[in-house]
């Protein structure tokens, strides 16, 4: 199984990250989106991808990193498309929540993110939080089409708009314990989306608060056969599959 959205260059993994790996292998985590976050970790993925091939690197600045100067940052992830293989563009996105840098230069950094995407043909990894609008004004002025909607939780109109652009959404630990996301989940076409884990982040329940990791993918797989009443065989293969047309794997 693919978890599609993980940091396991997030120096929390730094002490046991051969623990977590056997974990997910043993669990049947065979292939993990690892993402990067800034010009640091998007090379540090790369260079964990060189190692371990099941790690697929992407690149980008998260919008929480974004401060006017990283925009000139933005120039080194360039540098790093150039020279080496990854799987995707991101995490990048909008963050309206957290707000830490300005808008407009969240948004400038963003569309620098979509024309690489778009150079590279590879699929965008999109963070959006209070700001799922304006994303998607972006890349429709854009015009790019490719990519998936990260750990979403925008509403199910939101989500139609989103789908019928092209993109895919992402769903993680939260589907365990929002009611709200579960009712939304139930009402999408299954072909278009799939799990992650956003690990260290947003641990499914039963482990909140604590750090998760890519094994727990599990749980949310176990929640969404549960939501859609299929056996989670069943769903493992179709998410699976959604995630290899996602990443053209
Ligand atoms: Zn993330």
């Amino acid at each position: 199984m693919i978890d599609t959205h993980c940091h396991l260059i997030d120096p929390q993994f730094r002490k046991d990250l051969d623990e977590v790996l056997k974990r997910a292998l043993k669990n049947g985590i065979n292939k993990i989106v690892n993402a990067g976050y800034d010009v640091k970790t998007s090379q540090a993925a790369v260079e964990m991808g060189k190692e371990i091939t099941w790690l697929l690197p992407a690149v980008g600045i998260h919008p929480n990193e974004t401060a006017e100067q990283l925009i000139k940052e933005m120039s080194d992830i360039e540098k790093i498309l150039k020279q080496e293989k990854v799987i995707a563009i991101g995490e990048t996105g909008l963050d309206y929540y957290r707000d830490r840098s300005p808008r407009d230069a969240q948004q400038e950094l963003f569309r620098k993110h979509i024309q690489s995407a778009r150079i590279y043909s590879l699929p965008l990894l999109i963070h959006t939080r209070n700001s799922i609008d304006d994303t998607i004004g972006i890349l429709k002025e854009e015009d790019y089409h490719c990519g998936v909607f990260h750990c979403y939780s925008g509403t199910l109109d939101q989500a139609n708009i989103i789908l019928d652009m092209g993109f895919y959404l992402g769903f993680g630990g939260i589907l365990t314990f929002s009611k709200r996301i579960r009712d939304i989940f139930e009402r999408l076409p299954i072909n278009r989306i799939v799990l992650e884990t956003d690990a260290p982040f947003l641990a499914p329940a039963g482990h909140r608060g604590e750090r998760n990791e890519p094994y727990y993918i599990i749980e949310t797989l176990n929640t969404a056969a549960n939501i859609l009443n299929v056996q989670p065989d069943h769903l493992e293969e179709i998410f699976d599959r959604n995630a290899k047309a996602l990443f053209s794997l």
